[in-house]
């Protein structure tokens, strides 16, 4: 077995550990919202049969003890479960496994980026064709760079320079 197989399956372990490490955390946190919704179901409805009890001057029953305390506990197991599943203090060991995780993610995003932004700039040089020669021109041209021609009227009254097509100043609205 040479060193690069060995890096490989050193990784592959990582990775693996890092993966059941984050089920393990997904567990914690879908357990820890499942006791704390159960446990503040049961501590509300033993506070509102404590209340009703406590309304009609009437000792509080069995069923209302029977309902508050579990529901606190399992209002404490709720949390301390939430707590585990988003501790901090695995933060060190999650940072330094990931790195190469989110490294190789980011080589497979670059070129997603990448055309995305390409897609972007194509979109805003959109290409015109010059009225008076016909040669392709970016939109926002202010002069035609084959004729030299104005690609823009000015607006007599404002003096905005609209695209050579508009009827009126998109600015003021004046007849162009
Ligand atoms: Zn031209
Ligand atoms: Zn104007």
């Amino acid at each position: 077995m040479n060193e690069y197989d060995k890096n490989k399956i050193k990784e592959e372990r990582m990775r693996n550990s890092l993966l059941a490490h984050y089920k393990n955390k997904k567990l914690l946190k879908i357990l820890g919202f499942v006791f704390l919704i159960i446990g503040i179901i049961l501590a509300l409805i033993g506070l509102i049969s404590f209340g009703i009890s406590f309304n009609n001057m009437s000792m509080p029953n069995f069923f209302t003890f029977f309902l508050l305390f579990p529901g606190f506990i399992l209002i404490g197991i709720g949390i301390t479960l939430l707590r585990f599943g988003f501790m901090k203090e695995v933060g060190g060991y999650i940072k330094n496994e990931s790195i190469p995780i989110i490294n190789e993610a980011s080589e497979e995003i670059k070129p997603a980026i990448k055309n995305i932004k390409e897609a972007i700039v194509e979109e805003e040089e959109e290409k015109i064709h010059c009225p008076y020669c016909n040669n392709e021109i970016n939109k926002d041209s202010l002069y035609c760079p084959k004729c030299g021609k104005e690609l823009f009227k000015e607006c007599p009254s404002c003096h905005e320079k609209n695209d050579i097509d508009s009827i009126y100043c998109d600015k003021c609205g004046t007849k162009l």
